[in-house]
């Protein structure tokens, strides 16, 4: 029987349970064993009770629940090679050589690197004779597939990825419930949601809720300009007859010169033109609760097709995530995504932007 290790790896995401019970019960249905393994890499380098053999029913539940109930971790031993020597051993010495990473970039990179080192990593085994000779001819190839959770929605060459809605979710209820008391007493709030790099939540909540005002990572307005402009817009939009401002900003907001934009520099901006500000942080409620419904379908589906992908995978197929394109699920290169994901904000789209903006500002027409 072919065992299977699953771990999840990075920041939650909502619908990360959904996949580990996906993994561990078409595993089962392969006819394969599955291990979980606890606090993502961590665990793996521990050991022990950290990995454990999943049955059917230990996932009962874990469709609709949030977070990661397997937990999940940042481990710096798994950046160096005898922290990944280390998981090598553990892993053999269970029989298990096929792996599944749910996480993010980073940990998707990891799982490639220890791939490409595992002929090396079990010939030191060999030769320090930590394992024996029967081990290593059994353990010759890594098979690995992943997918991604990340609620940030930050990877290439694949649609959507699993945590993603339910964040977006999360802060369009939020924003609602601010818009309500906004309203009330003709405020303008500011908005901070997630994403550091990547602005397709900050984007996405901005059309959703018909914000007056986005900022994201990715479109840095002009320096020294971008405060004029924004009052300009936000005023024509109260003389329009509006009686709240929302301004949705993201984490990683910049300017042209690099400059961070954040949520008190937007206030202040606010307040210069007469508006009563207040600045709210959404923070790890944006992570927090049951994912939805299209996250869980997302992270079930992709959740058997990573189980597919690590059986019929051989040492000449390179790594694969599993993506979703135009609604079918997909196998996507790894290190291609990887790639392309750092040299483009393939996530955003000009048109999106674009949108954001002629629909909320009648006087649009750039
Ligand atoms: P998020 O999108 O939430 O940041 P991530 O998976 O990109 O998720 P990272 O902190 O980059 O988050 O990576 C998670 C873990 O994966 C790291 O703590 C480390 O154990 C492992 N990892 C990341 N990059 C590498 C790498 N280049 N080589 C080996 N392991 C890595």
């Amino acid at each position: 029987r072919k065992r299977i290790g699953v771990l999840t790896s990075g920041g939650d995401a909502p619908g990360m349970n959904a996949a580990v019970r996906s993994v561990v019960r078409s595993g089962i249905n392969q006819n394969c064993d599955v291990y979980a393994i606890n606090e993502g890499y961590s665990g793996l380098i521990k050991g022990g009770d950290m990995i454990h053999k999943m049955s059917w029913d230990d996932v009962r539940g874990y469709l609709s629940i949030g977070g990661t109930l397997i937990g999940t971790a940042r481990c710096m031993e798994f950046r160096e090679r005898a922290g990944r020597l280390q998981a090598c051993y553990n892993m053999i010495e269970r029989g298990i050589d096929a792996l599944i990473v749910i996480g993010g970039d980073g940990s998707l990179t990891g799982a490639d690197t220890f791939r490409d080192e595992w002929p090396g990593l079990i010939k030191e085994l060999l030769d320090t004779k930590r394992i024996d000779e029967k081990q290593y001819k059994a353990h010759q190839h890594l098979n690995i597939s992943g997918m991604v959770g990340s609620i940030d929605n930050d990877m290439a060459m694949t649609d959507h990825t699993i945590g993603a809605y339910s964040s977006l979710s999360r802060i369009c209820t939020n924003i609602s419930w601010v818009s309500a008391t906004a309203e009330s007493h003709s405020r303008a709030f500011v908005v901070e949601v997630m994403g550091r790099h990547c602005g397709w939540l900050a984007l996405m909540a901005s059309i959703a809720c018909r914000a007056d005002y986005v900022f994201l990572p990715e479109m840095p307005p002009t320096a020294n300009e971008w405060v004029g402009k924004m009052q300009s817009v936000i005023e024509r939009h109260r003389k329009g007859g509006r009686r709240s401002t929302l301004v949705v900003v993201a984490e990683g907001a910049i300017d042209s010169e690099l400059n961070r934009i954040s949520p008190e520099m937007v206030k202040d901006a606010l307040v210069e033109i007469g508006l009563d500000t207040r600045v709210t942080t959404l923070g790890h409620v944006q992570r927090g609760g049951s994912p939805v419904a299209f996250d869980r379908l997302l992270a079930t589906l992709q959740g058997a097709e990573a189980v597919r992908c690590v059986l019929e995978s051989t040492p000449e197929t390179p790594s694969e995530i599993i993506g979703i394109r135009l609604n079918k699920i997909i196998r996507v290169p790894l290190q291609e995504s990887v790639a392309a994901t750092k040299r483009v904000a393939e996530a955003i789209s000009k048109k999106d932007f674009q949108l954001a903006r002629s629909l909320r500002d009648s006087d649009f027409n750039e």
